[in-house]
């Protein structure tokens, strides 16, 4: 089954403007419009079940994590992963680990 993806709502790829930043003094640096790819459909704007339920998990533990009052960084330490991982697990990014079960006891365990 697909549906709407969780993450853009359907609605990726979108062109977004953003500030852009080559470093200083560069003369390409300015408002410049960019295609962002949702990194949970990878564009496709449909998700799957298993897609819904990564990003479900990743929201429930970073509610979970931040009401413990833990960093990004210090989940990452404990985990032992980098905190780019952590960051990709929590938006239900495809292709993202999976927490450790014993991290998800305030969360969505059945
Ligand atoms: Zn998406």
């Amino acid at each position: 089954m697909t549906f709407s993806c969780p993450a853009c709502k359907g609605k990726s790829p979108r062109i977004d403007r953003v500030f852009a930043n080559y470093g200083m003094g560069d003369p390409r640096n300015g408002p410049e419009e960019r295609e962002f790819i949702c990194a949970v459909c990878d564009g496709k704007g449909n998700a799957t079940d298993e897609d819904s339920l990564r990003v479900q998990i990743g929201r429930a533990h970073k509610i979970e994590r931040i009401s413990r009052g833990e960093t990004l960084y210090e989940c990452a330490q404990r985990y032992g992963w980098s905190s780019v991982e952590v960051c990709a697990m929590e938006m239900g990014k495809r292709g993202a680990k999976v927490p450790p079960t014993e991290a998800m006891d305030g969360g969505t365990k059945e």
